[in-house]
């Protein structure tokens, strides 16, 4: 039975699950960015407390984290919104803690190990793993095998640029595909395209614009069309980098899937001509909003684990 760790930038969730991706039990606290310490305690306690609800005794501990994260060492890296647990390693002092073996990935790796295990990339030997929510973030899985660049380090695929003139990213770049094509994109088109009398502008969040478009808003309509054109090029570019046998697809705006796919496959269509993109199967997420805690118990099997 794995305890489960998902920490991400605002809550941490955790959970026990079972060999076959199940979560039994789980609790979740807000993320303290600046005292490790609390958050270490706090995350222990949660793992005692769902370990007894569920009645089980915990064998292991995987741990997803926003990044980036040193997966090898165990340690946080420079994470930005997370000032005090720079350099910090959860997976010494968990192990400390428990007397059992921890394993810690970035986020994005752990739900793509999960969804390759246990959810909708099961028998997918070419997988790419993407979540558009808040950013877009992702992992990609060989064989199997995380990917992992020089020095382990986790690829970005939400900061490929995809219009150089387009809004100014964190990371330094203008026109990064996660600038223009996470939920918050859809939100600044409708601030700065709406005509001025339109009623939903005022708090509009993606959700709601998904929701108008479903109900027929004109408006809403156009912001999709526009999120869906960029979801298209970037995972268009995706497919004739790597050409992989799936893409899956996940994340909150993903939960509204149905108004963008068309759009994204046409313009995949259009500029993927030199590569058999149509081979390349686009798929929905099977782990639903559990994903990141059943990837995070994914990681410990993936290190440690045998045919699992
Ligand atoms: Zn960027």
């Amino acid at each position: 039975m794995i305890g489960a760790v998902d920490i991400g930038g605002t809550k941490i969730a955790v959970g026990m699950v079972d060999n076959s991706g199940t979560v039994l039990s789980q609790a979740q606290a807000p993320t303290d960015p600046d005292h490790y310490t609390s958050g270490i305690k706090s995350i222990a306690d949660m793992l005692r407390e769902t370990s007894q609800k569920a009645g089980v005794e915990l064998t292991g501990i995987g741990i997803g984290s926003t990044g980036p994260v040193d997966p090898i060492r165990g340690e946080f890296g420079d994470v930005d919104f997370l000032p005090g647990w720079r350099g910090k390693s959860p997976v010494r002092d968990l192990e400390a803690i428990f007397n059992v073996r921890v394993a810690l990935e970035n986020d994005g790796d752990a739900a793509a190990l999960a969804e390759a295990g246990w959810g909708a990339g099961r028998n997918r030997s070419r997988l790419i793993y993407v979540t558009v929510g808040t950013g877009i973030g992702g992992g990609i899985v060989l064989d199997g095998q995380l990917y992992r660049g020089v020095n382990g380090a986790h690829p970005e695929v939400g900061h490929h640029v995809v219009d150089p003139a387009g809004p100014e990213c964190s990371c330094g770049f203008r026109g990064c595909w996660e600038s223009l094509a996470a939920g918050p994109a859809m939100v600044a088109w409708i601030e700065s395209h709406a005509p001025a009398a339109y009623l939903h502008r005022p708090g509009v969040t993606a959700k709601r614009i998904c929701e108008l478009a479903q109900e027929g808003d004109d408006v809403a309509l156009q912001a999709v069309e526009h999120e869906a054109y960029y979801l298209g090029l970037g995972l268009a570019n995706l497919i004739n980098l790597f050409t992989p046998d799936a893409i899956v697809l996940s994340g909150s705006v993903m939960k509204s899937a149905p108004l963008f796919l068309d759009r994204i496959r046409e313009v995949i269509r259009r500029g993927c001509r030199f590569v058999p993109a149509e081979k390349t199967q686009l798929t929905l997420a099977s782990l639903g909003d559990d994903t990141n805690l059943i990837g995070a118990a994914r990681v410990w099997h993936y290190r440690f684990g045998q045919g699992t």
